[in-house]
């Protein structure tokens, strides 16, 4: 059994380590020193999260709970806590400082022995496991009760980590990417294999563990699962259709319906649907649920569409509309009735115990149209195969006259890849260009809206570290209304204040417009957005969707060779 103090220690040592090969070697040597049994929790772990990806699992800890637990373990009050979270701006530093300044009269472990005892890894798992699960009335005290007992058994090393676990922000540079290269240098399977499993799994634990038991062979084996989630296959932006079809030569073209993405999972009469995030969504979406049942002809199928409402003329409703029905738990049925959703269905990726990814498109389309009919809500819309860029331009037209968003170009010879944003899916739309940035911070407001937080802080996403480098802000585009419900949303994900600063863990998505990328040394990314605007809030998208810094530099790029700025210019949309 591994003490979370060695864990610690790796993390320090980590954390330490400026380059990501040296971290990745790290992170190797700590995955194959674990018992298999805690492989899959250290995996996870070191990533910063408790719960695996797909789980719709979360420790569910804010910075109410944790900074009540910090007071109580260390006889401080919480008023001290903020006050030492406004001098560390970290909670880890937090806690440490907390936990040393721990008065005598505080009954703890560590202050009747000589030595903390050692509490194992898999320990620490078992309580966020039970804060996680406690619910209702009396969960707040028992929360904060579990992370009371983890803080008193801790050596002030650890005492840092649990409190970031506890937030599910570990802070020691390790993302996918890392985990990814080291899980494939500690068991040696090659880098891809990993990854794909990854995409398939969303489960890095599980990819772990099997890698390790079963090397290369059996990571491969690892594949889609019904009712379990696979990452969805993204698209890129084509900034014209011919440059699509020098990139595609003949394409598939569908419309690109403006509506939200869900993945259905039919398992005999059984079926799950999940959203662009992977959360589960059936219960909100009975229409489509009953659609499924009654037009896809397979026993088990794995199938990925777009749900759309529409107008009473016909023309889809404002986003915003949809995502009323996405997440709703109480009067699903109303609200069902007052904004109908229908599917248009365009992929497969399994079907009848068959995984089908990795057939080309044109032979997944085949076995599509073979078990969907087409019925009240539901629908396998019109594909056409061509080169011809005139007849593209005809659909891409009638598409926009009907009020959706463009037209999709695709690979007909293409895989599915679960979680690849590739030149197999093209994207054509004449919107401006906007990004998708992850919100990191606020500031309270000020006259009118001091009870409001305003000025978002944005950031892209660093794909090599898993860490979010600030771009900017954005404080225009936003109704009261708007102000007031992201104020209730934010209050749960605030990591701590100063004065009237606030910082955020990232989980809200804002779509952005704007006039120009500048170059920057006021922000880590190194680069500013000029004239952020609002666009609107992406509540479909995750982390993975934020714009990598990578993004930031091409657009950069391409705005400089352009000699126009993106925002006004007719170059596609995201
Ligand atoms: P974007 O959200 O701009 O990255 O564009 C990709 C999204 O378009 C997908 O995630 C789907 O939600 C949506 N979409 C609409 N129609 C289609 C289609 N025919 N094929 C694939 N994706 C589509």
């Amino acid at each position: 059994m591994t003490s979370f103090r060695e864990f610690s220690q790796a993390c320090r040592m980590i954390e330490a380590t400026p380059g990501s090969l040296e971290m990745t070697s790290q992170v190797a040597e700590l995955l194959k020193r674990v018992s298999p049994e805690e492989l899959p929790i250290v995996t996870h772990f070191v990533m910063g999260e408790v719960f695996p990806a797909w789980s719709s699992q979360e420790v569910g800890v804010g910075a109410g709970i944790l900074y009540a637990a910090l007071a109580k373990s260390s006889g401080l009050s919480v008023n001290d806590i903020e006050g030492l979270i406004r001098d560390t701006g970290d909670i880890g530093e937090t806690a440490v400082k907390a936990l040393a300044k721990r008065s005598k009269g505080q009954a703890t472990f560590s202050s009747f022995m000589e030595e903390a005892p050692d509490i194992s890894i898999h320990e620490v798992f078992e309580r966020f496991q039970a804060i996680s699960r406690s619910s209702g009335k009396g969960s707040q005290t028992s929360k904060i009760k579990n992370l009371q007992y983890l803080f008193n058994c801790a050596t002030p090393d650890e005492v840092g980590y649990i409190a970031r676990l506890a937030v599910e922000d570990l802070r020691i540079g390790v993302g996918e990417g890392i985990v990814r290269d080291a899980i494939a240098s500690a068991f040696n399977v090659p880098v891809a294999t990993v990854e794909r499993a990854f995409m398939l799994t969303n489960d890095m634990g599980l990819v772990s563990i099997t890698a390790r038991e079963g090397g290369a062979e059996s990571v491969e084996g690892l594949g889609l699962q019904l009712n379990r989630p696979i990452r969805m296959m993204l698209a890129q932006i084509a900034p014209t259709i011919e440059s699509a079809i020098a990139d595609i030569g003949e394409a598939a073209i569908e419309w690109k319906f403006d509506g939200a993405r869900v993945q259905i999972h039919k398992d005999g009469e059984r079926v799950s649907l999940y959203s662009r995030k992977l959360e589960d969504i059936s219960g909100s979406l009975p229409d489509i649920t009953a659609s499924i049942r009654k037009y896809v002809h397979a026993d088990s199928a794995i199938l990925d569409g777009e749900a759309v409402a529409m107008d009473e003329r016909g023309r889809p409703r404002a986003f915003q509309d949809i995502l009323r029905r996405l997440r709703r738990k109480h009067e699903v049925d109303s609200t069902a009735k007052e904004i109908p959703l229908s599917i248009n269905i365009f992929d497969i990726m399994y079907l009848n115990g068959k995984g089908l990814i990795d057939a080309p498109l044109v032979k997944r389309r085949e076995m599509l149209e073979g078990c969907v009919e087409n019925g009240d809500s539901i629908r396998v819309d019109r594909q056409v195969v061509t080169s011809d860029p005139e007849e593209i331009n005809v659909i891409y037209t009638e598409a926009l006259r009907a009020g959706h968003e463009g037209i999709m170009i695709k690979n007909p010879q293409s895989p599915y890849s679960p979680g690849k944003r590739g030149k197999n899916w093209l994207k054509k739309k004449p919107v401006m260009e906007t990004l998708d940035l992850a919100v990191i911070g606020a500031e309270w407001g000020y006259g009118r809206r001091t009870s409001f937080m305003g000025s978002y802080a944005l950031a892209c996403h660093d794909p090599k570290t898993g860490r979010f480098l600030p771009v900017g802000k954005v404080a225009t585009g936003f109704s009261d209304e708007q102000l007031s419900e992201l104020t209730a949303i934010f209050s749960d994900l605030i990591v701590m204040q100063s004065g009237t600063k606030i910082e955020l863990k990232p989980q809200v998505i804002f779509e952005v417009a704007f006039e120009e990328i500048q170059k920057s040394t006021n922000y880590e990314s190194g680069y500013a957005l000029r004239f952020p605007r609002l666009v609107s809030v992406r509540d479909d998208k995750s982390l993975e969707d934020v714009e990598t810094i990578g993004r930031l530099e091409e657009m950069y790029r391409l705005q400089r060779e352009r000699g126009i700025n993106p925002g006004s210019a007719e170059v596609g949309g995201k």
